[in-house]
């Protein structure tokens, strides 16, 4: 009785989501056996279990484990306090100054472990459009449920007990293939608008349909992303990026009207029938290199996304009668500044942009010792693979392309047999022209 009355003084007014009793879903519904988590999760979740705290796997790696995806990384939520955490694990430390979070090294591994968190209340700090500013209060488990995006994300999985606790019909939703966000769609995205973004990438990697009350929203609020601070739309567009599903998800954001905006490059890019095929193609075979778990860096995949605009650039101050390849450089700068207002290139990732485009015109030359430097180039892989996309995309010929493809992989006898005559050393030698030409020879790339 008297605890009965406590519960009733001390419990918040439940809200909409919070009315839900997980379910306890067994092995044979959710198929993830303890040995298919990784050992370090296993390991960190049996610490804190046998220390008397709860620990379950949660998030992205419960979700894609269902779906039959290795997980990239664990989160591991529990009731232990970030101190409490550190205390347990030798090699772990608090990181976040306002929302503290445990990093546990397992062997290789680092495991984030956050203490179950409280969705915000009316006190929450948020700025003038509804966006929540702070949300570091910490909760019950139920609280830390209902505080995720969707219903897929918010399932808890314990390797002792091999069951998952599904707060919000999460299992259901992803063999149903469905993607639901959890609480009313609108208030979510205006507590934190990137939510729309993480909806089209999930249902994207994950072939999930965007239940439509979480979809139709989309449109009318896209604009919202407009007030997001910069660095954290770049996180998420990367993330997107290198999801493996780059080209459904760049389909999908166009679909619900919610390309504009959040990498300027996209707007133009894609109302550009010649830049669009060209991203296209390098989105596509960067989706190919992620599935293949090869290596991807941001370097290439930007210089390819930017490109179209440079090419714009250069042809106006070639027309203005600038000098080829200067022009070039001032036009590649030009680029990148107007795109560091608004997106986070970290100055390496501009240097490598820089020295796959400047790479571009020296490939136009197939004589003399230039030629063969060229092979020896830092940067030469990444130029060439540039060059690729540029003939399958039409702006060079392939007859190009293929005369490198076959250069690189000849002898140094059968390369120098490939050499063209240098035509610009005998008929332009005395004439200005020829010093303009010869200046391709002295581009290097950036260091
Ligand atoms: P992946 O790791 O495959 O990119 P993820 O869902 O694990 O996807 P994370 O960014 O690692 O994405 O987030 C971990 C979990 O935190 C999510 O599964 C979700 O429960 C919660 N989460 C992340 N971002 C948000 C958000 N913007 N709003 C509410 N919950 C979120
Ligand atoms: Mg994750």
């Amino acid at each position: 009785m008297i605890r009965k009355f406590l519960r009733r003084v001390f419990s918040r007014a439940p809200a909409a989501t919070d009315s839900h009793e997980p379910a306890a879903i067994p092995l044979v519904r959710h198929g993830i056996h303890r040995e298919s988590i990784s050992p370090g999760a296993r390991r960190t979740c049996e610490t804190l279990q046998q220390a008397g705290y709860l620990a379950y796997v949660v998030g992205g790696a419960v979700r894609d484990l269902i779906a039959g995806i290795t997980p990239k990384d664990y989160d591991i939520a529990t009731n232990a306090t970030p101190e409490e955490v550190r205390a347990l694990f030798r090699r772990s430390r608090i990181i976040g100054r306002r929302f503290q979070i445990v990093h546990v090294m397992q062997g290789a591994e680092t495991l984030e472990v956050s203490t179950f968190r409280a969705a915000h209340d009316a006190d929450t700090q948020k700025d003038e459009h509804g966006r929540v500013l702070r949300d570091n209060v910490f909760g019950s488990q139920k609280d830390d449920a209902a505080r995720r995006d969707f219903t897929i994300n918010a399932l808890y999985y314990d390797p002792t007990a091999e069951t998952v606790l599904d707060y919000h019909h999460g299992v259901a939703d992803l063999k149903q293939k469905t993607l639901r966000i959890i609480g009313e769609p609108r208030a979510r995205y205006r507590e934190d608008p990137v939510r729309m973004l993480r909806a089209i990438r999930l249902s994207a990697k994950l072939g999930l349909t965007i239940d439509p009350e979480a979809r139709t929203p989309i449109r009318d609020m896209a604009s919202l992303m407009e007030n997001v601070p910069a660095a954290r739309v770049f996180d998420e567009m990367l993330k997107l990026l290198f999801s493996g599903h780059a080209v459904e998800c760049v389909k999908r954001l166009r679909d619900e009207g919610l390309h504009h905006g959040l990498l300027p490059l996209l707007d133009v890019i894609l109302e550009q029938p010649m830049g669009e095929k060209f991203v296209m193609l390098a989105l596509s075979s960067t989706d190919v290199r992620v599935r293949q778990g090869k290596s991807t860096s941001p370097g290439f995949l930007f210089s390819t996304l930017l490109w179209n605009e440079v090419l714009v650039n250069w042809e106006t101050r070639k027309k203005r009668g600038e000098v080829q390849i200067p022009a070039l450089f001032e036009a590649m700068d030009e680029v990148l500044d107007q795109q560091a207002e608004k997106l986070a290139i970290t100055r390496r990732i501009s240097g490598d942009i820089k020295d796959i485009w400047a790479l571009q015109p020296r490939f136009e030359k197939r004589s003399g010792k230039p030629t063969l430097r060229l092979l020896e180039q830092p940067r030469f892989r990444a130029g060439y693979d540039f060059l690729l996309l540029r003939a399958e995309s039409g702006e060079v010929a392939m007859e190009l392309a293929d005369w490198w493809t076959t250069f690189q992989d000849a002898d140094a006898e059968a390369r120098l047999a490939m050499l063209l005559p240098d035509k610009t050393k005998k008929r332009r030698r005395p004439s200005r022209a020829k010093t303009k030409e010869g200046n391709a020879d002295t581009v290097e790339p950036a260091a």
